[in-house]
């Protein structure tokens, strides 16, 4: 989904957006949110316990689709079995809570409010991204969002045109490597899975700790 950015429609005697020719596209999981792999770690006890086969984070990606209990259903759990199977679900969901990277919400608004581009990059599917932006409250500043993405780097190629400036924040070495590709100031957030050393090495220009660093870099 697209719209034009707000800062392109004319409003007279406004001052230029500071940041009106740069574009910010963000992966999801491990960047934007925190932890956004409890859905799939949820799912994954609930299956464990009945003996199903558990889901990668590629397959998660493809087969997750709400409602829960048809989901259960594709994934094999027993129709009798799906009201306990959706308890222990909400049960796993609560215990693990996703939460935005540190300073997210007030960085988006900031970025926004200075008339930068926004938009997701993320492999996660468009429910599971819908699912956070709802619970978490993330400030709705998307201008595109791009879920369920196979080829990040074709996606990120296909909007490189955009603005002039462009960076791209992930969180893995696949992500600076993409991003660098197509083009992008490539922007490494570490967490307990990626050390600074293994972003740089994968070519990102900044590694930081989470989004309440970003806006010096880009403002
Ligand atoms: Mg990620």
């Amino acid at each position: 989904m697209q719209r034009p950015p707000a800062t392109q429609r004319p409003s007279a005697g406004a001052p230029a957006a500071a940041l009106a020719e740069t574009m910010v596209l963000f992966d999801w999981n491990g960047t934007v949110v925190v932890d956004a792999d409890r859905a799939r770690a949820a799912l994954n006890v609930v299956l464990a316990r009945r003996g199903i086969p558990v889901l990668g984070e590629a397959e998660f990606s493809v087969r997750f689709r709400l409602p829960l209990a048809q989901l259960f259903g594709r994934l094999g759990v027993p129709d009798a079995d799906a009201s306990d199977a959706e308890e222990e679900w909400n049960h796993e969901m609560a215990e693990t809570r996703a939460h935005l990277s540190d300073g997210a919400a007030e960085c988006l608004a900031a970025l926004s409010e200075a008339g930068a581009w926004l938009g997701v990059v993320s492999a996660a599917s468009p429910a599971a991204v819908r699912f956070d932006q709802r619970s978490l409250a993330v400030p709705a500043v998307w201008n595109s969002v791009d879920a369920s993405v196979a080829d990040k780097f074709e996606t990120l190629l296909r909007h490189r045109p955009t603005r002039p400036i462009a960076y791209y924040v992930g969180d893995t070495p696949d992500d600076m490597r993409c991003a660098s590709a197509a083009g992008y100031i490539p922007v490494g957030v570490t967490d307990a899975y990626s050390r600074p050393e293994t972003l740089r090495s994968a070519g990102a220009a900044h590694v930081i700790g989470g989004l309440d660093e970003l806006l010096a870099i880009i403002a």
